[in-house]
């Protein structure tokens, strides 16, 4: 039986906290810090951290979902929560560090503690698949590694536990120590260390020694010295060291690496004896992944023998859920990797979010996680299907099925995941939203590849969290109050369509703004309630703007007037927006057009202006902030004349990416955040503070070697002068890749090298010359991504990033990422 429990008033008086407490008597099993992810909410203490958002601004909707106790530090009035526990402190994430620290302190466990540049998370995951035999573990969920996701991890170690295995990820000085006493490691593994400037380290020096923090008393520390450079060995931490090189002597020495297309095969020396592994990876960075899980294992005492059967069957993992098209119009969210009840909450609220279609379907496994009563743990999940209002579960194992009666909504069941399969042509799927979610072992991967359309070999992947991130960094900029309008014209820049604005509407953004009635239409029929501000609003699509109540932008006095004329007598208070033009010369009224404006406006009911905007020329650009300057006065001068006869005030709003980057003065009521959103702002050096959100990859179709003198492709242009080798690739001109990064002038990346183009860009495919170099078919290949960025390709034909983004032409599938 789980163990982390405490009463609520227990916690008070740890804590010393200013409590009001009704309710003194209720049991805290679960921690958390994210309103959305509730799934006991009886048991749960929730912790109104700031973070990304200030925790406090949720308390409303975490009591919402049925949560009773809360620790909070700000003074606010949280009188409409009579029945629930309150403890306030001075600091909200230290307490909660504070009591994972005392539930740490309570355990006599060996806990290993992971940190590192990179491989974090996967080193944490394949441990778990090779030591799950032996132990009951306890492990980090996802890549829960901050100062709020450790102390979460640590809060669910329970007597049961035989071994933890939990990562550290810092950002700045002075962090890792408190992780290290959260975490109090008795073994460390150091993965690597990569360049510091990507950390917020001065120096790669100064990085290793705060990240070594982490095993300031581990007994026992797995390392690679080439990681340790600076470092004399007694300088590292740890009474017994293990150390694994594929460049030098180690414990564990690696002498070869053979890869080919599936798997590798690597050759060590290992007290003396050369041993030989095979591994089923063969990219560079699970080979080290596996190597590091190697050394561990010999490091704990493994028999190499032992050591060698587990790392043939590591499999892959994926932290991510993915959101793509399936079968019979509906949508899949994939997440066939793992299957506990807090990684469940989170899949089911990106469930939730998808508004596309009506029905929603929930396909599960059993669940695993430690220390539960099945019953307990499955009321547990009936309850959480419920509250996150699934349609319809098709349960998957012999478990899952016996607790059939506990479920109340329409459900079937399958003992295995084959059973599943081989009913599949009488199950029947149409217009669902259907999230795939189930343990290792099932083997779910089955089920999403019959489920999803097949994905074309090229594919833009687009990352959701980055989105929302980028959306937040905008946030700040904002004087309270400012409202946000999300552009999402061209398929929100290229990224997609309903996708990205379910993202937006989830996150709170006040507007969305298309160029077209039709984008605008589609955004209605997959279920998108936010109002839509229509750029290009053509009389022939008025009928269309009314019955899908979008909002058109009125730039000029005869679209006005046919749009008076248009819509029905008994109409009244329309939203309209009206667009000045200020110095852009392309749309919008002018200063000589008001009278006739505002004669029109004043004649009729029918409209109510809702906001009057003007769009500004050159934000991003210093030398012309005079003129920026002389447009935001028109403007302003524009909308006091015209508010003037109105009698009321409309919203105001000029700022698009750039602006709101560098004129905080005019933000006025509303900002304008396009390319911003997706990555991108010219007025932001190497775009500091956003989040990559496209990657384009596509893949290698073949591999051919050219003798000299031989030339690639259309009218002889591509030449080799002493012959190579090239790869031909499956992105085009029609996919979006422009013939002009021909002939070398383009770059992609395969296996992480940089190499060019060769010959003209074909209609469906290109050739990269990859001489000397491994390539085999099937590799994948970066077009773009957050290290060959859309800012590089757009430099090397002459362009704006907007045009490179846009120009991912619709048959390349978008696949969604969400952690
Ligand atoms: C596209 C557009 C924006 C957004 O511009 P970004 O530079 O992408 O932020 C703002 N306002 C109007 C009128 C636009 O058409």
């Amino acid at each position: 039986m789980s163990s982390s429990l405490f009463y609520i008033a227990k916690i008070a008086e740890l804590f010393a906290a200013k409590a009001i407490l009704p309710n003194p008597d209720m049991v805290i099993r679960k921690l958390l810090t994210d309103s959305r992810t509730v799934v006991d909410p009886e048991g749960s203490l929730f912790f109104a951290v700031h973070a990304q958002r200030n925790g406090h601004d949720f308390i409303a909707h975490a009591y919402q979902n049925g949560i009773r106790n809360f620790v909070v530090s700000e003074n606010r009035n949280f009188d409409a929560y009579a029945d629930a526990n309150f403890l306030r402190v001075n600091d909200t994430l230290k307490a909660l560090q504070e009591l994972a620290t005392f539930n740490r302190n309570r355990h006599h466990l060996n806990v290993i503690g992971i940190t590192g540049s990179n491989g974090k998370t996967i080193v944490k995951e394949w441990l778990f698949q090779l030591l799950n035999a032996e132990y009951h573990i306890v492990k980090s969920p996802k890549s829960f590694n901050s100062q709020i996701g450790v102390p979460l991890s640590v809060w669910q170690i329970t007597d049961d536990d035989t071994l933890g295995i939990f990562e550290a990820g810092i950002s700045k000085p002075g962090e890792m120590e408190i992780l290290g006493k959260i975490i109090n490691p008795s073994i460390g593994i150091l993965t690597n260390i990569g360049e510091a400037h990507a950390e917020g380290f001065g120096s790669k020096k100064e990085k290793l020694k705060e990240k070594l923090k982490l095993f300031t008393n581990v007994e026992l520390l797995i390392y690679s010295p080439y990681y340790t450079e600076g470092l004399k060995s007694s300088e590292l931490p740890g009474k017994k060291k293990f150390s694994w090189s594929t460049n030098g002597v180690a414990d564990l020495q690696i002498t070869t690496i053979t890869s080919t297309q599936e798997k590798s095969i690597i050759e060590a020396i290992y007290q003396q004896k050369t041993i030989t592994y095979q591994i089923p990876f063969n990219d560079k960075a699970s080979i080290e992944n596996c190597i590091i899980c190697w050394a561990t294992l010999l490091a704990l005492g493994y028999a190499p023998e032992e050591a060698k059967l587990g790392l043939a069957k590591l499999t892959r993992v994926s932290m991510r859920l993915a959101l793509i098209n399936g079968i019979e119009n509906c949508s899949i969210i994939d997440d066939s990797y793992s299957a506990d009840s807090s990684s469940l909450a989170i899949a089911l609220d990106f469930l939730n979010l998808q508004n596309q279609h009506p029905k929603k379907t929930l396909i599960l496994s059993d669940l695993y996680e430690t220390g539960r009563k099945d019953e307990e743990l499955y009321a547990e999940i009936a309850a959480l299907l419920q509250q996150k209002r699934v349609d319809r579960l098709i349960g998957i194992g012999v478990k899952l099925s016996s607790m059939a009666n506990l479920f109340a909504l329409e459900a079937t069941f399958y003992p295995t995941t084959q059973d599943f399969i081989n009913n599949l042509p009488v199950i029947s799927f149409a217009n669902e939203t259907i999230l795939i979610k189930g343990a290792r072992r099932f083997e779910f991967e089955r089920i999403s590849k019959m489920l999803t359309l097949k994905i074309h070999d090229t594919i833009l992947e687009i990352n959701l969290n980055a989105l929302a991130e980028n959306l937040q960094f905008y946030r700040n900029k904002l004087t309270n109050g400012v409202k946000v309008m999300a552009m999402v014209k061209a398929f929100s820049y290229g990224s997609g369509s309903f996708e990205i604005a379910n993202l937006l509407q989830y996150h709170k953004v006040d507007y969305l703004a298309v160029a077209y009635a039709d984008e605008g239409i589609a955004l209605r029929k997959a279920g998108i309630t936010l109002p839509i501000m229509v750029m290009s609003p053509e009389p022939s699509a008025f009928e269309a703007i009314i019955k899908y109540k979008l909002e058109p932008e009125i730039y000029s006095a005869s679209i006005l007037k046919s749009f008076i004329h248009f819509l029905p007598e008994q109409e009244a208070g329309f939203k309209v927006h009206i667009k000045l033009d200020t110095g852009m010369r392309r749309l919008g009224f002018e200063k000589e057009d008001l009278p006739q404006l505002l004669e029109l406006l004043q004649k009729t009911n029918k409209l109510k202006v809702e906001t009057i905007f003007t769009h500004l020329v050159a934000t991003d650009q210093v030398k012309h902030d005079e003129f920026t300057n002389v447009q935001i006065a028109k403007f302003s001068s524009l909308y006091n004349e015209i508010t003037k006869s109105l009698n009321y005030f409309p919203l105001r709003h000029v700022l698009n990416t750039s602006g709101i980057s560098r004129l905080p003065q005019a933000q006025f009521d509303m900002v304008r955040a396009g390319i911003g959103l997706y990555g991108f702002d010219a007025a932001l050096a190497r775009n500091s503070g956003l989040q990559t959100v496209a990657v384009l990859k596509t893949t290698v179709t073949q591999v051919k070697n050219l003798k000299p003198g031989e030339t690639v492709g259309y009218s002889r242009l591509g030449i080799l002068p002493n012959g190579g080798k090239i790869a031909t690739v499956k992105i085009g001109y029609a996919d979006g890749y422009n013939r002009k990064f021909g002939n070398g002038v383009g770059k992609m990346l395969i296996n992480g090298k940089m190499v060019p183009t060769i010959g003209s860009i074909c209609m469906d495919m290109c050739m990269l010359d990859v001489s000397g170099l491994e390539v085999n078919t099937g590799d994948e290949v970066i077009v773009f991504n957050h290290q060959h960025s859309i800012v590089d390709l757009a430099k090397q034909i002459d362009t704006i990033p907007y045009e490179i983004l846009t120009n991912v032409s619709q048959r390349v599938k978008r696949v969604y990422f969400y952690e």
